[in-house]
């Protein structure tokens, strides 16, 4: 029979001494953790019922009340990212947490261990269904997002009033954010189109009109046409009473917005490169043949 078509011989583990024995333990183990990683990434996405249905394993807090009774709880987990240096952390857990019986919530003092930053925080605890879940981190260092220098040139109130919309974001005012977002993109296209022309007249028009006319009428790039257009669906959805797009939120909205920057912003250094090199180089004259003489002077003549 061909070597390669015999069947394969079949092992029969009759006897297995120390070492064997040691790595299956290994492999064994090895399956567990593999098996705990996986359960720990499914429950993230488990709600509170199942959570306490599985009795997850939760880190354990020491508190105090206003009486100096103490205790422990089980909260949902640690801050994973410090609200200042917003770095990935471990935080340090300082002392005891304090614990309100009358709205049940609980405020933990925790530390950032990065040398660097080794700043202190609290992170505020609320009661839902039996368990104590992290609802937020404060003081927050507001994180400013930059804009490119075409953007910043064309308009210098968008990044303001962006920025001022991505601190609210980050202080979870979750309810006006959205409709800052919105306003900036207005100031981000209209300033845009400001910018495209000279006419006085065109530009008091500009200023009046309804930001969606603007986008369908004087926008002449179409991709950013596209762009636009639907980044002020979402942003009308933030300032009206009834959301039209149910399915997108404030993430789709600023994703949409930064596909408009990026449309500007590679408009706007395009035209900075063709200003800047208008057509090739020609070759000294001495250096040309005759054929190349007549072909430069077509070009030119072009
Ligand atoms: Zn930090």
């Amino acid at each position: 029979m061909d070597e390669e078509l015999r069947p394969l011989k079949k092992i029969e583990c009759t006897n297995i001494n120390e070492r064997g024995l040691s790595m299956l333990c290994d492999i064994v183990l090895i399956f567990k953790q593999i098996k705990d990683i996986l359960k720990v990434e499914i429950i993230k996405k488990w709600n509170v019922n199942k959570l306490i249905k599985y009795n997850i394993v939760m880190p354990i807090i020491q508190y105090t009340d206003k009486n100096n009774k103490t205790g422990s709880l089980n909260v949902s987990e640690f801050p994973d990212e410090c609200p200042m240096c917003h770095k990935g952390i471990k935080p340090i857990l300082f002392g005891k947490a304090f614990w309100s019986s009358i709205n049940a919530k609980m405020q933990a003092i925790f530390i950032c261990p990065r040398e660097e930053c080794y700043r202190v925080f609290i992170g505020f605890y609320a009661e839902a269904m039996g368990q104590y879940f992290l609802s937020h981190l404060r003081p927050i260092n507001i994180v400013e997002k930059d804009f490119p220098d075409t953007i910043k040139s064309i308009s210098s109130n968008f990044p303001k009033i962006y920025n001022q919309s991505h601190g609210a974001e980050q202080l979870k005012l979750d309810e006006v954010c959205g409709s800052g977002y919105r306003k900036a993109l207005e100031f981000l296209i209209k300033d845009y189109l400001l910018d495209q022309t000279k006419d006085e007249e065109e530009k008091k028009k500009i200023k009046k009109e309804f930001l969606g006319q603007c986008i369908k009428t004087r926008i002449d790039n179409p991709k950013l046409q596209l762009v636009a257009e639907r980044a002020t669906w979402l942003g009308n959805d933030e300032t009206h009473y009834e959301r039209r797009w149910k399915d997108k939120d404030i993430e789709d909205l600023k994703n949409l917005i930064q596909l408009t920057v990026n449309w500007i912003d590679t408009e706007q250094l395009t035209k900075e490169i063709l200003k800047d090199m208008p057509k090739g180089k020609i070759k000294s004259e001495s250096n040309q043949s005759l054929e190349e003489k007549k072909k430069n002077q077509e070009l030119e003549n072009k």
